[in-house]
């Protein structure tokens, strides 16, 4: 807890002072405490004017306002103002879940920056004392090719953390509250100060105590051990959209781990394998297979029936003469696209199937067909496409 007194109420000004007000209020609260006017209470002054000092030093950094205003004197993460300040040094970053904390190496990199120029500036970490995203989970599924084609739910089995609801996450036996940790003053971080050949260089390092986490809990809670969490098996439905491949993923948001000290929920990520189908293949959007037909259908001419991937089937017209290996196309009878109305083709080749074994009549009447044809092809000449 911070007993240090408002900053706006230390230069008595309201909290819309504008700058102009600020220096002004400054200027007379510097002059009221400086000690040389003050030579009979000269302790009691000082300690007023390094007051003024401090509060005008962070109003009047727009920055600093800001973020005084925001968290206080005490800074986003309960620090203590120590040397300097609660500003004293830091960096900080945001993150699109809010405020992350200061970066350690603050001060690290203007002992730095001072040694070699600059450029050492990028290198922050975060205060792990903050609001904490959730683990995110990772998840393997595998489906059919009919499933990837059509879409599908599927119900997964998962191991994740819940908060616990007997002391609804704080890891205190009910009735009990953690308590700041004395080692880092609730920071979750201790800085240590090394003499090196570089000069006196500060690093910080996670408390050892508390490790990192600010609070001691005295009393555990007996469900989940102190830990404020218990390792559950969840059931989840996910629906896997139409026209998904194979190591595509899909993500459950917020259905991962809890988040600590009011972060968000983890998520999980569903990478889907398609199993192989004996028939049907995938390019793109598009399906592929191969469809026999007898000598006869190729010769005459045919109308066969081609089985869709969903089941369905669709009548479709061979020439008379079609070869072996001829493309025939079906339009929009592919995949889905996931995104957007395209839809794939089904793209299928006939192959001729020369018969193996002939009933008595059908010998007899290929012999006779065979006397009507009894010049070997000639050989095809490569064709100007060929
Ligand atoms: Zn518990
Ligand atoms: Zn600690």
């Amino acid at each position: 807890m911070s007993t240090k007194r408002d900053y706006y109420e230390v230069l008595g000004v309201n909290k819309n002072a504008t700058e102009e007000e600020l220096k002004k209020a400054f200027r007379k609260m510097a002059k009221k405490y400086h000690p040389d006017a003050n030579p009979n209470n000269k302790a009691e002054a000082e300690a007023k004017f390094k007051e003024v000092n401090e509060a005008y030093e962070t109003l009047s950094d727009p920055q600093k306002r800001r973020m005084y205003d925001q968290f206080g004197p005490d800074g986003p993460q309960g620090f203590g103002g120590g040397a300097g300040g609660p500003f004293g040094g830091g960096t900080y970053t945001y993150s699109t879940s809010g405020f992350d904390g200061f970066g350690d190496f603050g001060d690290l990199g203007d002992i730095f920056s001072s040694f070699f120029g600059g450029g050492f500036g990028g290198r922050t970490s975060r205060n792990n004392n903050g609001p904490r995203k959730g683990e995110d989970l990772k998840h393997d599924i595998e489906i059919t090719f009919e499933e990837s084609f059509l879409g599908v739910t599927k119900d997964l089995n998962i191991h994740r953390y819940e908060e616990c609801t007997t002391c609804h996450g704080s890891g205190a036996k009910p009735g009990t509250n953690p308590i700041t940790c004395k080692a880092c003053h609730g920071t979750g971080q201790i800085k240590q100060v090394q003499s090196t050949i570089l000069g006196q260089m500060q690093t910080t390092r996670t408390c050892p105590e508390c490790h990192g986490t600010g609070k001691i809990i005295e009393e555990p809670c007996i469900d989940c051990k102190g830990k404020g969490k218990v390792r559950k098996q969840a059931k989840i439905s996910i629906k896997i959209p139409a026209g998904i491949n194979d190591n595509q993923t899909v993500v459950l948001r917020g259905e991962g781990g809890p988040g600590e000290k009011g972060g968000p929920k983890g998520d999980i990520y569903v990478t889907v394998h398609l199993k192989r189908h004996p028939i049907y293949s995938r390019k793109g959007d598009n399906v592929y297979c191969e469809i026999p037909i007898t000598i006869t259908q190729a010769t005459l001419g045919a109308e066969i029936d081609v089985p869709m991937v969903d089941g369905s089937k669709e009548k479709i017209k061979v020439p008379e003469g079609t070869q072996t290996g001829s493309k025939f196309t079906i339009r929009n009878k592919g995949f889905k696209a996931i995104n957007g109305n395209y839809q794939g083709d089904f793209i299928f080749n006939v192959v001729v199937q020369t018969p193996k074994r002939l009933t008595k009549e059908q010998r007899d009447l290929l012999m006779q067909l065979a006397k009507t044809m009894n010049e070997q092809p000639p050989i095809k000449k490569r064709g100007i496409f060929g």
